[in-house]
């Protein structure tokens, strides 16, 4: 990659990303407090996609950020990968609340709002060109493999993303914060298997190379 054509795609992001911080095409583009565009190597080989910001990320303009970000750089990390080596986004760009008299609690985007979000995402795919994306959550999961798709079903599968970009969905980190005990293992255990095959994937031209396969942990 030259630096040329990485500078090409920072300043491609950049522009795109202003015109977020503008958008209004949906009612949450009103009560958001910051855009959350997305945030780490423009040349990333793996681009994570997340379902919408919440409250922290919403606050400091950044994705993933607060316990399930933290959460996720471990996962991140369990495979070698900084968070930034990675890009990481979501399907829709504002924060999707519900105000429930008392405050504004974060939401599932509707099917409208991430309609509406998509040519934003789909930019950022064509601009980063990644090997592999990783869809976190069913809804994240579904924006790409149709409502369909059942995230504890077919998590861990390889299905074909824009552009035959290579997909594959496992649980969001915020889900497996909110199991405890045993439960919490056994999730951590199949995000684990998906992460595995993320790995794999992305270590295919080394393989060929003849480099050794690596060993990795559980994140804790
Ligand atoms: S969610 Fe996306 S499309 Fe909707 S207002 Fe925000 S940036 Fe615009």
């Amino acid at each position: 990659m030259s630096l040329q054509d990485r500078l090409k795609r920072e300043r491609a992001l950049e522009r795109a990303s202003a015109i977020v911080s503008q958008c209004r095409k949906c009612g949450i583009g009103a009560t958001r407090r910051n855009a959350v565009y997305g945030e780490g190597d423009p040349c990333a080989q793996l681009m994570v996609v997340g379902e919408g910001p919440g409250e922290t990320e919403d606050k400091l303009g950044r994705p993933f950020v607060g316990r399930a970000g933290e959460l996720l750089d471990k996962m991140l990390l369990s495979i070698d990968l900084p968070r930034e080596d990675v890009y990481i986004c979501n399907t829709v760009k504002c924060r999707p609340t519900l105000d429930t008299g008392h405050r504004l609690a974060n939401r599932a985007p509707t099917p409208e709002e991430m309609r509406n979000c998509r040519p934003y995402l789909d930019e950022q795919i064509d601009v980063i060109r990644p090997r592999v994306i990783l869809a976190l959550g069913a809804p994240a999961a579904k924006s790409f493999m149709g409502e369909k798709f059942s995230i504890t079903k077919q998590r861990g599968q390889w299905f074909d993303g824009p552009s035959g970009i290579p997909v594959i969905a496992t649980f969001h980190p915020a889900y497996v914060l909110r199991q405890t005990g045993g439960a919490m293992t056994e999730v951590k255990k199949l995000v684990w298997a998906d992460l595995k095959k993320v790995r794999a994937r992305l270590n295919e031209p080394a393989a060929k190379a003849g480099s050794k396969p690596e060993q990795h942990r559980l994140f804790e």
